[in-house]
């Protein structure tokens, strides 16, 4: 082994390492300046070593703590300490996850990823799982599923003659869905008025008796149902059972937009919550939300495998024998793919089912620990906190977007703005293994002094 590549190595580790130890005292992120990078392509090259050491010192200051203990803004994990080192791995090891020829390591782990993330959020044993970038590939791959079978159902081949001269279809989604919907729509050539909204209850889940309506208008029309698990503004899961027979009762495919949601399967006191959600067809979360894997990580899963590979498989004259993909490349849409399996079993194996409870768990009980601490403090709470986020209110718009503003500027903790039904909410997600008590403390303690500031 190359001692300058060891070392080179081992000095990226360690500045990672030194990074990640110093965010539990969050302080306000410098800020990098326009072209900190450079502008200018430079001529000559430069020793690994100096790139390392630069690339280091450039970037720090523009760094987001956003895997710190308190960061509550989007919904981003904190990448557990064995997933971080596997991730770590894979970039040494730099396999290619497309086919098993190229990785049987990287094969072998998917499958049994696979197998354990089906058993943690109880999916059907025998669906297939694809390894993709996040959810919205997962979304656009479930989708590119229910597109095909829908069509199929109607006699036409979609993945042979494309959309021209297609019958139409239609995916029937809540107003409240996450937009990856919208866009998956795009790419999937179903453009965005194909999406017939249906109404959302008081909480952010889809309003069931007017999902019925909506499909008993036209119960003849080739339909995607999307159904969702953690709406982004309020964490309300969507009734996945009645949904899903609803769906199904009309020939649809059923989608869960579960990117954090599908989540609450995993732990015993928000299972109810997921009720039925074996009963759909496809499936799309996230490993680098709620399961704390690194960047970038999420699931399609399909409950027909054959259908699946159909769908986002491909064939070439070199790919015979170990070479085929199936079980990798035959599942996602990406061909060239990142050896994500490696930090996703470490995640799991360092957590086990139980931890993997104890963190859903104890985020929820954060979350309401933030609604509970700020609700007796005089603040408004838009939402009924049923998982991991919390919208507040400050008063007037302005004043919530002030506190929202002051708090990202402070340095202690990181919360982002959303508008829901028509007011400004601050968004908290919990969403770290990290993330304590005392960081909800400290949290709940800026946010009042903020607002003193902003009110004064
Ligand atoms: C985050 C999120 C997505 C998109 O996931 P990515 O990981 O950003 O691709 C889709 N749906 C919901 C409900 C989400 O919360």
């Amino acid at each position: 082994m190359s001692h300058s590549l060891e070392s080179l190595f081992v000095d990226a580790a360690r500045a990672a390492a030194r990074y990640r130890d110093s965010l539990d005292d969050l302080q306000p992120v410098p800020g990098i300046p326009d072209g900190a990078f450079g502008t200018d392509l430079p001529p000559a090259g430069t020793p690994a070593s100096t790139v390392l050491a630069e690339l280091v010192a450039t970037a720090t200051p523009g760094l987001q703590p956003s895997v710190g203990p308190r960061f509550f803004g989007f919904v981003i994990g904190g990448a557990l300490p064995a997933a971080s080192a596997a991730d770590l791995l894979v970039t040494g090891w730099d396999q290619n996850a497309f086919t098993p020829a190229l990785t049987p390591a990287g094969a072998q782990v998917e499958a049994t990823v696979g197998q354990w993330m089906k058993q943690l959020l109880g999916l059907p044993a025998d669906a297939s799982v694809g390894l993709v970038t996040g959810t919205q590939a997962a979304n656009t791959t479930g989708l590119a599923c229910g597109r095909h079978r829908v069509l199929a159902q109607v006699g036409h081949d979609v993945e042979a003659d494309g959309l021209l001269g297609a019958p139409r279809l239609r995916v029937v989604a809540s107003r409240e869905r996450h937009a990856t919907i919208d866009r998956s729509a795009r790419l999937l050539g179903l453009g965005t008025n194909s999406i017939v909204e249906v109404a959302a209850g008081p909480n952010g889940a889809m309003d069931l008796d007017d999902l019925a309506r909506v499909l008993a208008a036209e119960p003849d029309f080739p339909t995607i149902v999307c159904l969702q698990a953690g709406n982004v503004n309020t964490g309300a899961v969507d009734d996945l059972r009645r949904g899903a027979e609803l769906g199904h009762a009309v020939g649809a495919w059923v989608h869960v937009d579960g990117a954090f949601g599908l989540f609450a399967a995993a732990s015993p006191t928000t299972r109810h919550l997921t009720d039925g959600l074996e009963s759909a067809d496809s499936w799309g979360t996230d490993g680098h939300k709620w399961l704390n894997t690194p960047h970038d990580c999420g699931f399609a899963i399909v409950a027909d495998p054959d259908l699946h590979a159909l769908v986002m498989s491909y064939q070439a004259s070199y790919l015979t024998g170990a070479s085929r993909t199936s079980g990798m490349g035959a599942h996602t849409p990406e061909s060239s793919r990142r050896a994500r399996g490696f930090p996703v079993w470490a995640a799991l194996r360092e957590l086990g089912r139980d931890g993997v409870a104890a963190l859903i768990e104890s985020n929820c009980r954060l979350a309401r620990r933030f609604a509970h601490d700020l609700a007796s403090a005089g603040m408004e709470i838009g939402n009924d906190v049923v998982l991991n986020q919390v919208l507040v209110s400050y008063g007037a718009d302005e004043v919530t977007d002030a506190v929202i503003a002051g708090v990202q500027a402070g340095g202690v903790c990181w919360m982002g703005g959303t508008t829901w039904r028509g007011r400004r909410w601050m968004r908290i997600s919990v969403a770290n293994h990290l993330t304590s008590d005392r960081d909800v403390d400290l949290s709940v303690a800026e946010i009042l002094r903020v607002l003193r500031e902003v009110t004064a």
